[in-house]
């Protein structure tokens, strides 16, 4: 069984190491040692020179005994802000800042539950393959770190990316591919008083070809929006350049390559109207992953929740995590719920019991797959 006071401490630790990304080297050092005092052989990547960070990711591995699968945790240590004046409270059993800073749950949980997880696991004594902990750099501005990630030095297994605000334990089967688009629209300057004929409103161009598309939900499985506009230099000139950022997400890669290509139409025709030029770029940011609840990497996550009384709840998230990357890359990874609630904003918590939960889910993966070696040996063979 894990450790609560030690998870607990160990947690708000991670929580006050700021990590911002692209700074993550605090963290990682931190991370690092309690790896090696864990036993673990750790290598630091880098990745972060890819994005101008100044940390690379951790693959830290275990070695074990053959005949039990190998398992990956994976969490990501950077977070979308600093956690430099982080004054954590508990109270009623949730944790969460005193409102002036982030928590930093999001992800420091993933690493202390993985941490807390695998070190009471070793502690019981009970018989593991090899484990392998990857901890990535510059996952919230861009998933840049499994992006960029060596997959050769990660283990022929399963993964567990403990990286979901989701109920704990649950379990994310799905996640969509995303595309983004720049737009740049060339107009023609003139004085907007005197001589507006002469020119060519690029922000009135750009509205025309937002307005010709429907943004938000296009259908249960893919959403786009338009984030960005900028543009103009004053009141009284007909703005000559405008840009728009734009993004598309779909769980199906023709609707997303079919809505990227419309978006792209509406921006080319408000330009031909308008006389403006257009320059523009689609970027493919990640493909998009699906597993069923019966896949092995997702049937061992749910016994090892029935362990614990939990039967998980499944998602199909439209946002994406790391696990996009590494599925990309042939690791079979699902992302699993941790409980943390309302990342990326002052009010983020999360519930101590749902902390400890998922540590424990950590611990019950490593025993089922123990089990699984165990129920291997005891079913009869056939030899031909
Ligand atoms: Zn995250």
């Amino acid at each position: 069984m894990i450790n609560k006071k030690r998870l607990l401490e160990e947690f708000l630790e991670l929580c006050s190491i700021p990590s911002v990304s692209g700074s993550e080297r605090k963290a990682a050092d931190a991370i690092k040692q309690k790896l090696s005092d864990m036993g673990f052989e750790v290598y630091e990547d880098n990745a972060g020179e890819s994005f101008g960070g100044d940390t690379g990711n951790i693959i830290a591995t275990l070695k074990g005994e053959e005949g039990i699968e190998p398992v990956i945790f994976s969490a990501h240590m950077d977070s979308v802000e600093s956690t430099e004046a982080l004054k954590p409270v508990l109270e009623n059993g949730v944790i969460r800042s005193d409102g002036t800073t982030i928590l930093g749950a999001d992800d420091k949980t993933g690493i202390a539950v993985s941490l807390e997880g695998i070190r009471s696991y070793l502690e019981s004594g009970k018989p593991r393959g090899d484990i392998q902990c990857v901890f990535t750099v510059g996952e919230e501005n861009g998933l840049n770190g499994s992006s960029n990630i060596d997959i050769s030095r990660l283990l022929d297994g399963n993964m567990y990316v403990m990286d979901s605000g989701s109920p704990v334990c649950s379990i994310v089967l799905a996640a969509p591919s995303h595309k983004t688009m720049t737009f740049e629209i060339k107009g023609k300057a003139s004085h907007a008083g005197m001589a507006p004929e002469n020119g060519v409103n690029s922000i009135a161009c750009a509205a025309r070809a937002i307005n010709g598309i429907r943004w938000g939900r296009v259908d249960e499985e893919t959403t786009c929006n338009a984030g960005v506009i900028s543009g103009g230099k004053a009141r009284n000139i007909v703005p000559d350049y405008c840009r728009v950022l734009a993004e598309a997400r779909s769980h199906d890669k023709d609707k997303l390559e079919a809505l990227a290509a419309s978006i792209t139409e509406s921006f080319r025709n408000a330009c031909r109207e308008f006389g403006a030029e257009l320059e523009y770029r689609v970027e493919d940011e990640y493909v998009s992953f699906r597993f069923a609840i019966d896949d092995p990497v997702c049937q061992t996550a749910v016994r090892a929740a029935e362990k614990l009384g939990i039967t998980p709840e499944t998602e199909i998230s439209g946002g994406g995590f790391d696990a996009n990357f590494f599925n990309a890359k042939g690791i079979p990874a699902v992302a699993l719920g941790t409980g943390y609630e309302n990342c990326h904003t002052h009010g983020e918590q999360i519930r101590e019991e749902d902390l400890y939960t998922s540590a424990m889910h950590v611990f019950c993966i490593l025993e089922v797959l123990y089990e699984q070696r165990e129920d291997k040996q005891d079913s009869p063979s056939f030899g031909f």
